[in-house]
């Protein structure tokens, strides 16, 4: 598995054989798994919040590409999907909410206040984007976004997903100790 190069040329090889069988990798199942089941902990604490709801409901139904339902709690959330004006005084909340959630985790910061503060961002009590606190996987602009720009976001992260390594390659772990070392 350290050799990811060599093991695609050979999946690709096999593939290419025209065979009746199909070869992938356990990383494709895997994350085929996790992109098409992701359950998000809604945090949001005003206006992006309510068009996010519009997600859930029968126009855009978003359970028809594996969004699934919203979860109150994190121990059954696969990411965070902020919406909203963050105050200073939330950020301990946040990220306390981010370390309950269960490895293989994900931030989407939806909506101009999450993503950079928006129109508050020059107020004292306001942090000037999530990506101050957590480790952002997808930024959704927008004030607030549509929910076609929503599902446009929340489909990146399912490309995102589909190609992350959990056998060698880059260490999304590594990358998030990183950050947290940087924003301690
Ligand atoms: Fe409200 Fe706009 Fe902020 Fe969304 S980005 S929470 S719509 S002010």
């Amino acid at each position: 598995f350290k050799d990811n190069e060599y093991i695609d040329k050979l999946v690709e090889e096999l593939n290419a054989t025209g065979a009746n069988v199909m070869v992938g990798k356990i990383d494709q199942l895997i994350n085929w798994g996790i992109a098409n089941s992701l359950w998000p902990l809604c945090f949001g604490t005003s206006c992006c919040a309510i068009e996010f709801m519009s997600l859930g409901a029968a126009r855009y139904d978003m359970a028809r590409f594996g969004f699934e339902v919203a979860r109150n709690s994190p121990r059954q959330a696969d990411y965070i999907m902020v919406q909203g004006t963050i105050v200073h005084r939330m950020a301990p909340v946040l990220r306390r909410l981010y370390e309950q959630l269960a490895e293989p985790k994900y931030v989407i910061a939806c909506g101009g206040c999450a993503v950079s503060g928006g129109p508050f961002k020059n107020s004292y009590c306001v942090v000037p984007g999530v990506d101050h606190i957590l480790p952002v996987d997808v930024f959704i602009p927008g004030c607030p976004p549509r929910p076609e720009a929503m599902f446009y976001g929340l489909m990146q992260l399912q490309r995102k997903i589909k190609v992350q390594k959990f056998f060698g390659g880059v260490n999304r772990k590594e990358k998030i100790a990183e950050f947290f070392a940087q924003h301690p």
